[in-house]
């Protein structure tokens, strides 16, 4: 089901869990002020999530809201996450979803790094 990215944030998101490590997942990558792990359905060869340690409903409430050294830190960690997992010479896609338009089903922002083989047109139909 997607989420309503206006509603505020709920701790008992899925994963705000696996930041609690109230349930366990696949750790890519940690810092300060990032998680990252590995997607359990990939749709890619590579498909990891990145998401913020602070508490954020989607990429519409972080960029509004998230100070300049979350906002900094969480796009570094991004790129350090697909440099490290070597995926810059080949290339790669990072893309977070939004709301019911962009099929955004946990309410915790999360930006997917897809990789690892050519991923085909950007929007299914297109
Ligand atoms: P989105 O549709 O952008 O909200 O993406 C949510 C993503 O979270 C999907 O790709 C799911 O496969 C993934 N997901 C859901 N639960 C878990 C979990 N417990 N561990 C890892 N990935 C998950």
């Amino acid at each position: 089901m997607p989420i309503d990215p206006t509603q505020p944030y709920d701790d008992s998101n899925i994963f705000a869990k696996i930041l609690r490590e109230e349930i366990p997942s696949q750790k890519v990558y940690e810092d300060e002020w990032a998680y990252a792990f590995h997607d359990i359905n990939p749709q890619a060869s590579v498909h990891i999530l990145v998401i913020p340690k602070g508490r954020y409903v989607s990429w519409d409430d972080f960029s509004e809201k998230a100070s300049a050294e979350e906002i900094a830190g969480f796009v570094r960690a991004v790129g350090h996450v697909a440099r490290d997992k070597g995926l810059v010479v080949r290339g790669y896609r990072a893309m977070a979803n939004v709301g019911r338009n962009g099929g955004q089903e946990v309410p915790h922002l999360h930006v997917h790094i897809f990789g690892g083989q050519p991923l085909g047109p950007m929007i299914v139909g297109a």
